[in-house]
């Protein structure tokens, strides 16, 4: 009984620990700026960041199929601008004030992540 206590216990923490972020940064290659709502957008402009609200409005993002484009000049949209590499990880450029897309994400939520599987697997 105390065994099965024990490998439970263990099965929950790696669970948790698998499910931790890793910063990978993979969750950000959707360009999640397409997605911010009116709320993101009169933060920004209370908070007077321009060089967000330049990105936003000037990226007029529109699904191609499974993707991302311009409407601009049709070229495909990588990634956010400001996901940013740091030494050994991905780390956000705007993480205090980043869009509540980007908020509300949670690690293993979707298969975009890594971790999904583990969530899956050990869930
Ligand atoms: S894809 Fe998952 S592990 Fe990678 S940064 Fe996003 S939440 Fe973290
Ligand atoms: S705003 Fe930050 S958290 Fe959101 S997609 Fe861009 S880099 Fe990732």
């Amino acid at each position: 009984m105390k065994k099965n206590a024990t490998r439970h216990f263990q099965a929950t923490m790696n669970a948790i620990t698998a499910t931790k972020c890793q910063r990978c940064g993979k969750c950000c290659l959707a360009n999640c700026l397409s997605f911010a709502t009116a709320e993101d957008l009169a933060r920004w402009r209370q908070q007077g960041r321009e060089d967000i609200l330049h990105i936003v409005e000037n990226c007029h993002a529109v699904w191609a199929g499974d993707h991302l484009i311009s409407s601009e000049d049709g070229h495909y949209l990588h990634g956010c601008p400001f996901l940013t590499w740091e030494e050994d990880h991905y780390s956000c450029a705007i993480y205090e004030t980043r869009p509540l897309v980007c908020r509300n994400y949670q690690p293993a939520s979707s298969l975009i992540c890594p971790l999904y599987l583990y969530r899956v697997r050990f869930a």
